[in-house]
């Protein structure tokens, strides 16, 4: 990211900070600026109608039924948030500081965008559900009855855990897969090999496209109509960036920014799922997209919102989780597909462990039940790969 930049001041006392998104990592940022002292006025839009929650438990607990909600902290009162529900930013004017929203304009002296990404869909007049919102988990959930043809479209994070929670409730699954293997978008087709066992009893397509849904069924590029009671739709997600068009806000597959959240707009920041920020771990901009990330960013944010010039890096090595057919699967890094595979496999043929390496450095592991290696790999990477031993 080009560094040059004009200064940008926030009164701590008296300056009004706006956040854009109400989730995770809205929630974080609040915190972490009422920690760093921030008392002037903090205000949160939300699209949504309920405060911010958590996510990952949507596709796991949640649609197993196990609870119905995951709530996380966040004390509007104790820590003085304006937190205005169901409202969206529209437009954002960065010369006046002004923001465009569905209840009125609202003016700000720094700005957070933290408004997530979208799912994506497939063309097509049939219904279709994604598994993004507390009430998409709720509304899948009745839907996943004993018997319910069940069509999953990518078996990728996402599809792997509805059709988890699918199997379980007793439904009949399809799983439909562009790919050649389960996970091969992010793992490659030899690590996504060794989870092909964990799919028994689903019906799962590999190597197949979807052309649309409509109202007879999943059409596949075969030709083959597939009827269904429910098609979840797993294909990714997109940050909504329409309403920050003509801002000057630099745009990319999300909003660009450098290791400290900066935008090239003085005084705006983004983060969480929204951000396409710098790495010096690949090189490149980098949407993260997961957890730890919207999680652990709060405190670079929170500073360069108080002191545009200086604050901490974040640039942590990336880290996500996925609970797939009983086991926890860990990430640790970023790999390239050229990047040399060293795969362990559990007694049963299955994926136990990989690693992968570059110029005979560590640039990712992964691990199936392997919490107790975790913290080790995450430690080894970016070292030789003899550490990790
Ligand atoms: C079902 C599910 C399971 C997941 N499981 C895992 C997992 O196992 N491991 C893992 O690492 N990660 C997982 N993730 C990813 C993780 O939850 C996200 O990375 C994290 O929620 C991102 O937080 P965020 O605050 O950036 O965005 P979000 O949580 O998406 O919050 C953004 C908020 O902004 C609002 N918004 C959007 N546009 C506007 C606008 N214009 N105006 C106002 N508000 C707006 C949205 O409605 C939303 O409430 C999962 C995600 C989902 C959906």
């Amino acid at each position: 990211m080009t560094a040059a930049r004009a200064s940008h001041a926030l009164d701590l006392e008296n300056g009004r900070v706006v956040v854009v998104g109400g989730g995770l990592a809205a929630a974080r940022l609040c915190a972490t600026l009422r920690r760093k002292k921030f008392t002037g006025t903090l205000t949160v839009l939300s699209a949504e109608h309920v405060p911010p929650y958590d996510r990952p438990p949507l596709s796991k607990a949640v649609l197993a039924g196990e609870r119905d909600a995951s709530p996380l902290p966040f004390d509007t009162e104790k820590l003085a948030v304006d937190l205005r529900l169901g409202v969206t930013a529209v437009a954002l004017d960065t010369d006046r500081r002004r923001l465009e929203t569905t209840a009125g304009e609202v003016e700000y002296d720094a700005l957070a965008v933290a408004t997530g990404a979208t799912p994506s869909r497939l063309p097509g007049e049939g219904p279709q559900t994604t598994l993004r919102t507390l009430d998409d988990a709720l509304e899948l959930r009745k839907q996943l009855v004993p018997g319910a043809h069940v069509v999953v479209v990518g078996a990728s994070w996402i599809g792997a855990e509805v059709a988890t929670a699918a199997r379980a409730a007793g439904c009949r699954v399809t799983c439909v897969e562009f790919g050649a293997e389960p996970l091969s978008g992010v793992l490659g087709d030899e690590v996504g090999a060794t989870t092909r066992g964990w799919w028994t009893g689903i019906d799962l397509r590999t190597s197949t496209g979807v052309t649309s849904v409509e109202p007879d069924g999943v059409h596949l590029d075969d030709g083959t109509v597939l009827p269904a009671d429910v098609v979840v739709t797993g294909i990714g997600v997109r940050p909504d960036l329409a309403w920050l068009a003509g801002s000057g806000v630099a745009l990319d597959r999300g909003v660009l920014t450098d290791t400290r959240c900066r935008t090239n707009v003085p005084g705006v920041v983004a983060l969480g799922d929204v951000a396409q920020r710098w790495s010096e771990h690949t090189g490149s901009h980098r949407l993260a997209e997961h957890w730890d990330e919207a999680s652990m960013v709060a405190t670079a944010a929170a500073t360069s919102l108080l002191d545009w010039e200086q604050g901490p890096v974040h640039d942590p090595v990336p880290y996500f989780w996925s609970d797939q057919f009983g086991r926890k699967l860990q990430y640790v890094g970023a790999h390239l597909p050229d990047d040399v595979l060293a795969l362990d496999r559990a007694e049963d043929g299955s994926l136990l462990r990989a690693t992968w390496s570059r110029d005979g450095l560590l640039t990712a592991w992964l691990g199936v039940d392997l919490a107790k290696e975790l913290l080790a790999a995450r430690t080894a990477v970016g070292s030789p790969v003899g550490a990790l031993a």
